[in-house]
């Protein structure tokens, strides 16, 4: 939990910062009328310390100091203190007291910037005048030394230190200080990253904190509103998934109280928490951070994951669901791919007697199969994907692919990347741990390399057989083993529960030029796969099979038209295909387990196996 509350709550809004380049009328007032009222006539810390355990709060950060200079303790260094105010306690103590009973560590948040600093030796309060710094401003810095040394000396063990300043160089000063005093203690900001209000796309290395607020402001703001209980649950549960804190700010009220509504939202984190507190506390991110949801229940909002955290000291790994509008009751299934059970694993809902809980084991993924598939002939030389790809007009390897899961009807690609080792893996990656379709370029390599994914150097794609194959195309002889140079490969699979999956992976088209993406990373031209119809991958040149639409067409004359996957792979391909004056072929799979495999040109490798029967393997017409 983290406190902002601070002798300017009187007037209802938080205005430190406002002092920063305000005239010498208002900084008079501001700085000697508002202690003289304040006196918080409602406040009780043991309130504020009772809702933050019941929220699963693991730390308090007070606002000791904000840039206005107000010391909510009693300090020896400046009489703008709370205990120069109508209440006239040491309000911290209180503070800090009520939260120790509670076993809740505590700590402070302390702001280097100081106007009321500033206003008494004559200084516009600033932020951009080297002189208002304290790492300028020796007598200044001398002040806040003493300060600190009377937070981190007069009460006690104090566990965290939050310093509230933009400046690397303030920081630095304050935390080395702070070290000096107690080298156990641990600062957040100024230690470590604390994004404010966002939580970064992947983990960040160490320990880092995120720091929310429940409404819009850090400070109290009448009738502000405030985030749903949801969206403070899901950002609480992101956090964690990605291994950070999640540092949560409440404003108290000129009286002492937490606002109803912040109260509210900090509830119903509580009642969340009574049922499913193992799955945020004493975990670490697992190795897969999320994955699409993928359910037969119909969701309302457009992006939904679920989110992997693992317990620290067992085999356990929690999957979090985040769902506005459950509803009561009904049956709902997700489909868990990241996760690798056995006959052992147990699967359990947290705060649910077992019997709710239906868990069926599938060994083998559609997409999963397709993928490996794939993945022997990006590694192998021969094939036009992954390793051996074909060269660009300016002798770069940049490689396309995809991949359609038949039956949720999602989808991953990737366009133009160079540095993922196997491609299909980037776009399983983009189907299953991101809201998006297709990812191209730099972004798609970087996204590949944050999920953790083989990343090589571009050189490793090179291969002389493909080098020598853009010279010639390049002087423009074509060699008479050239007419298979539609090496893409692709892979199309059927599990036993009639799921579908398509794949495709290549390196597009020798001499490729200006960023040039053809039909394999699309889907509906390259790869297709839908259950009720069917699963295509195609080969050939893409501009033909983007502007056909020809793996969908396949899917479309099977649904549309009631032909059989034969009929339908013949048309696609020996009509319509071809009086475009296109080339190339598909292999296509149904619900039932028939294939069709269709190429007008001499050749296409293709081989299929069924379960229980010998691998057929088909180089040319026959
Ligand atoms: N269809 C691929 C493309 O146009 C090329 C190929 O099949 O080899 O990029």
């Amino acid at each position: 939990m983290f406190i902002h509350w601070s002798v300017d709550v009187q007037l209802g809004t938080i205005i430190s910062h406002n002092a920063a380049a305000s005239s010498a009328d208002y900084q008079d007032r501001y700085f000697n009328e508002l202690q003289k009222y304040y006196k918080p006539k409602n406040f009780d810390p043991d309130e504020w310390a009772k809702l933050a355990k019941l929220a699963g709060m693991k730390y308090m950060i007070f606002t000791a100091k904000h840039h206005n200079g107000f010391c909510m303790w009693d300090t020896e260094t400046v009489d703008f203190k709370i205990t120069n105010t109508p209440y006239g306690n040491d309000i911290m103590k209180e503070i800090l007291d009520a939260f120790r009973k509670y076993e809740i560590p505590v700590g402070f948040c302390y702001s280097p910037d100081d106007f009321y600093l500033n206003y008494i030796q004559g200084i516009p309060p600033s932020r951009n005048l080297p002189e208002a710094n304290p790492d300028q401003n020796k007598e200044m810095w001398e002040i806040e030394k003493e300060q600190i040394r009377e937070l981190l000396t007069n009460y006690g063990k104090i566990d965290f230190f939050f310093i509230d300043e933009y400046y690397d160089f303030a920081n630095t000063l304050v935390a080395d200080y702070c070290w000096e005093l107690d080298p156990d203690l641990i600062i957040t900001r100024g230690g470590m990253e604390t994004p404010g209000q966002k939580i970064p796309n992947k983990p960040m290395p160490g320990p880092w904190e995120a720091c929310f607020t429940i409404g819009r402001h850090w400070g109290y703001v009448a009738e502000e509103p405030v985030k749903d209980g949801s969206e403070i649950i899901n950002m609480l549960v992101e956090t964690r998934a990605k291994g950070g804190n999640l540092l949560l700010n409440v404003s108290p009220d000129s009286h002492g109280i937490i606002p109803s509504e912040q109260e509210a939202r900090l509830r119903e984190t509580a009642l969340w928490m009574m049922a499913n507190r193992e799955a945020v506390l004493d975990i670490k991110p697992f190795k897969v951070i999320n994955e699409h949801i993928s359910s037969n229940w119909h969701y309302e909002e457009p992006e939904h994951y679920i989110w992997f955290t693992k317990s620290k000291n067992d085999n356990v790994v929690y999957a979090i669901v985040p769902a506005k509008n459950w509803g009561v009751g009904g049956y709902k299934t997700f489909f868990i791919r990241s996760l690798k059970g056995n006959a052992d694993t147990k699967v359990s809902v947290l705060g649910q007697q077992e019997t709710v809980m239906e868990y069926k084991l599938k060994t083998t993924g559609r997409p999963v199969v397709a993928v490996a598939a794939i993945n022997i002939m990006e590694d192998s030389p021969l094939f036009n994907a992954g390793k051996g790809a074909v060269f660009t007009n300016e002798g770069k390897n940049e490689l396309d692919a995809s991949i359609m899961d038949g039956s949720n009807l999602q989808a991953g690609a990737v366009a133009s990347i160079t540095t993922v080792k196997n491609p299909i893996n980037a776009a399983l990656a983009v189907m299953l741990h991101s809201p998006h379709v297709m990812l191209v370029g730099a972004g798609a390599d970087e996204f590949a390399a944050e999920q953790g994914l083989e990343i090589v150097e571009p050189s490793y794609f090179h291969t002389e057989r493909r080098m020598k194959q853009l010279e010639r195309l390049q002087q423009k002889e074509t060699s008479k083993t050239d007419f298979h140079k539609w090496g893409t490969v692709g892979a199309v699979a059927l599990d036993k529960y009639g799921n579908l999956a398509a794949a495709t992976s290549t390196g597009g088209m020798t001499n490729k030029q200006y960023g040039r993406v053809g039909d394999s990373p699309i889907i509906g031209a390259g790869t297709y796969a839908e259950n009720e119809s069917c699963a295509v991958s195609a080969t050939g040149q893409g501009e033909y099979f983007i502007r056909g639409m020809i793996s969908y067409e396949v899917a479309a004359l099977m649904k549309y038209k009631n032909l059989t996957l034969q009929d339908a792979a013949n048309f696609a391909i020996h009509e319509k295909l071809t009086q475009m004056g296109g080339e190339g072929g598909i292999i296509s799979l149904d619900a039932a387990g028939n294939i069709a495999v269709e190429f007008n040109t001499r050749g296409m490798f293709r081989a299929w196996k069924k379960a229980g029967e010998k691998a057929e393997v088909y180089f040319y017409t026959d």
